[in-house]
């Protein structure tokens, strides 16, 4: 942080002398005490302000406005009612709103007790008002929630906050005092008594130190976070297109950060939800999404220069965030789910490092080279096999081919071209779109869309992917697209469409799950009697915000529903995402159960004896878990399966 004075600071202390000097030409010391005070914190805070977050403020970055009605709701909900902090950690929360709301009550106090300062103590009121009961209730409501947070802070210390911080121990300090003070103020001393203008005098110290704490402090949220909150995507795990303007390799300097970056950086309020719910922290790993924010912060104040590099390379202090740990995100966005300040921590930070490593070319991951090299060799799927395999799906089930007649593209991705079980889904959707009197076919030759490659941050090798395929679509005139993946589904409706060429063809994409739920009606079912459980996708829950159509469609075949601890939106990754399916390094010690293992232990404790997933990806990784904890006994089946396998026939 820039401290040194400028000549900023010169001119606000001269006009703070000549204010201080008016103030007592008038003849009360009081009244000129007050005034150099509240300048002079109030100079303080915005100095501070300055140097922490205006004076590094990027001139790149988008800050999205639209649906502006949708973002100021959010803001409400989340910032007023405070509705993320409580729902993740309702007692922690239920405090932490007290102390929120409470200085919400206080808002129109703080501003009288500033105006008698101005006018001078004597003027103070001796009537008793029912605000002024309402503020007192508020005050023993926010000590409340300030001994409450205090004694989890700093004596039951939970390991996600961090080390002590003297700055946390000054806020907790001066927010009880004001409150301790307004109470005797209110109702102990007598007005205008020595005691109460002593008291007086206390509370008005108290609430100009806060001023000037806030900002060296991950209080600073105070600010930010509606501002954050604001302009947070809906969905997670967003990644941004590369600018066109100037050279944009991804995230590589700390002068690459965006706007939306910055302000990120300085609203986290270190609490630790991302970390304990990292699936990647949670089975061991060093990755923590809380450290990457506060090791960009550091790098940002601290004027550094290259953001990730080697183990060694941060040991030198020549780079704050390492290759490894951002090689062990799954991309899940549960960090992002979970952070209660809308920091976007996947997409924007560690994908978006990724980038720029990949664009410098200082990967030293064998396993992710090796995945690049893979897919850079036709046929192009990360699995590197070959496209016999998935001519032989097409040509034994009799898929028709998409000749730009058909209403809908059956886009089957990697998953379901190569992966045996995924065949079995492509089979069983394929019975679902006939029997719904739908028409379709699949491209004649699929290449791969390209997630692996741009999740693991090999954007060019994405864009030459990408590329290929948008001309197969303009070619085939593809107007309509289900995937049965969410990963493909996200690149098509979402990453693709910041390719303008793919963005003007105007392409409707849907998960299956959408699909399905709206050919329901033409569906004849015979529902059969399934004790499932359902595993929600992170891409689809938390990156596409479906999770009801999935369920839906399970109760229409039949199913009984046994919902896991982590399901819907709040759903735990089965460890595939974030190209982690490909490049994962099984071998590391990680010393505590795998993620595939820790989500298939859980939702085996809904004693369920199907497990319905709506992704290829996922019954990989959860055959592999049931395997390791010997449960090979559980069904792993798609949604689509189950919809197939109780499917009588065409009803119109
Ligand atoms: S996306 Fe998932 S794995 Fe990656 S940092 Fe966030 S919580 Fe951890
Ligand atoms: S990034 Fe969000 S969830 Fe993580 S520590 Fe900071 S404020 Fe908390």
């Amino acid at each position: 942080m820039r401290t040194h004075p400028t000549r900023l600071d010169f001119f606000a202390s001269a006009i703070i002398a000549l204010v201080a000097v008016a103030a007592f030409l008038l003849a009360d010391v009081a009244r000129a005490v007050f005034v150099v005070i509240a300048l002079v914190s109030m100079w303080l805070f915005i100095r501070i302000v300055y140097s922490r977050l205006l004076s590094v403020f990027p001139k790149q970055g988008d800050l999205p406005h639209d649906h502006l009605a949708r973002r100021l709701w959010r803001v409400f909900v989340e910032v007023i009612l405070q509705y993320r902090v409580v729902r993740d950690r309702p007692l922690v929360g239920i405090l932490h709103a007290f102390v929120l709301w409470g200085f919400f009550a206080f808002a129109w106090y703080s501003a009288n007790h500033m105006w008698l300062g101005l006018r001078g103590l004597d003027h103070a009121t001796t009537e008793r008002t029912w605000y002024g009961a309402f503020v007192a209730v508020w005050a023993a409501a926010v000590l409340v929630g300030m001994i409450g947070l205090s004694v989890r802070r700093f004596i039951l210390r939970p390991k996600a906050l961090g080390k002590l911080s003297p700055t946390s121990g000054a806020v907790a300090f001066l927010i009880s005092a004001l409150m301790v003070t307004y109470l005797l103020g209110w109702g102990v001393f007598p007005v205008l008594s020595p005691a109460w203008k002593v008291n007086w005098w206390l509370h008005t110290l108290a609430f100009f130190a806060l001023l000037v704490v806030i900002p060296i402090s991950k209080h600073l949220h105070l600010v930010l976070a509606p501002v954050t909150i604001f302009f947070r995507p809906e969905t997670t795990s967003s990644m941004r297109a590369l600018r066109e303007e100037g050279e944009d390799l991804g995230l590589i300097h700390f002068k690459d950060l965006s706007r939306k970056d910055v302000l990120d950086v300085d609203a986290c309020v270190e609490c630790g939800r991302c970390t304990d719910f990292c699936p990647a922290h949670l089975s061991g790993g060093t990755l923590s999404p809380k450290e990457i924010i506060l090791d960009l912060r550091r790098g940002l104040l601290s004027g550094g220069g290259l953001v990730a590099g080697t183990v060694e390379e941060k040991k030198e202090g020549k780079a704050f965030i390492t290759e490894d740990d951002l090689f062990q995100c799954y991309s899940c966005g549960a960090c992002e789910y979970v952070c209660p300040v809308g920091i976007e921590h996947v997409g924007r930070k560690i994908l978006d490092l990724r980038r720029g490593l990949v664009s410098e070319g200082r990967i030293t991951s064998e396993r992710v080279n090796q995945l690049f090299t893979t897919m850079e060799r036709a046929p192009h799927n990360p699995w590197g096999i070959g496209h016999d395999a998935r001519q032989k799906l097409i040509e034994s089930k009799q898929f028709p081919i998409f000749d730009g007649t058909q209403e809908w593209l059956f886009w089957l991705g990697c998953g379901l071209n190569y992966d045996s079980h995924g065949q079995a889904v492509a089979q069983a959707m394929r019975q679902i779109l006939d029997a719904a009197g739908i028409s379709w076919g699949v491209l004649a030759r699929e290449t791969c869309c390209g997630e692996p490659a741009r999740r693991a941050g090999n954007e060019y090798l994405f864009m030459e992917l990408s590329g290929k395929l948008v001309e197969s679509f303009e070619g085939a005139r593809v107007k309509n697209i289900v995937s049965c993946c969410p990963h493909c589904t996200t690149m098509l409706d979402k990453d693709y469409r910041q390719i303008t060429t793919y963005a003007k063809l105007g392409i409707k994409v849907m998960h299956h799950s959408e699909f399905i739920v709206d050919v329901l009606p033409k569906l004849l079912l015979q529902p059969s009697r399934i004790k499932a459980t359902y595993h929600d996708p992170c891409y689809l829950a938390r990156g596409r915000g479906i999770t009801d159509a999935p369920r839906e469609i399970l109760c229409a075949a039949g199913a009984t529903i046994t919902e896991a601890a982590h399901h819907g939106r709040n759903t735990q990754c089965c460890g595939a995402g974030g190209a982690q399916i490909f490049v994962a390094d099984d071998s590391r010690e990680h010393g505590k159960q795998r993620a595939n293992q820790r989500r298939f232990a859980e939702l085996m404790q809904t004693g369920a004896s199907t497990v319905a997933v709506a992704c290829p990806y996922c019954p990989i990784m959860l055959r592999d878990a049931a395997g390791a904890l010997k449960r090979e006994d559980v069904e792993i089946l798609d949604i689509a399966e189950i919809v197939a396998k109780n499917l009588a026939t065409l009803r119109v």
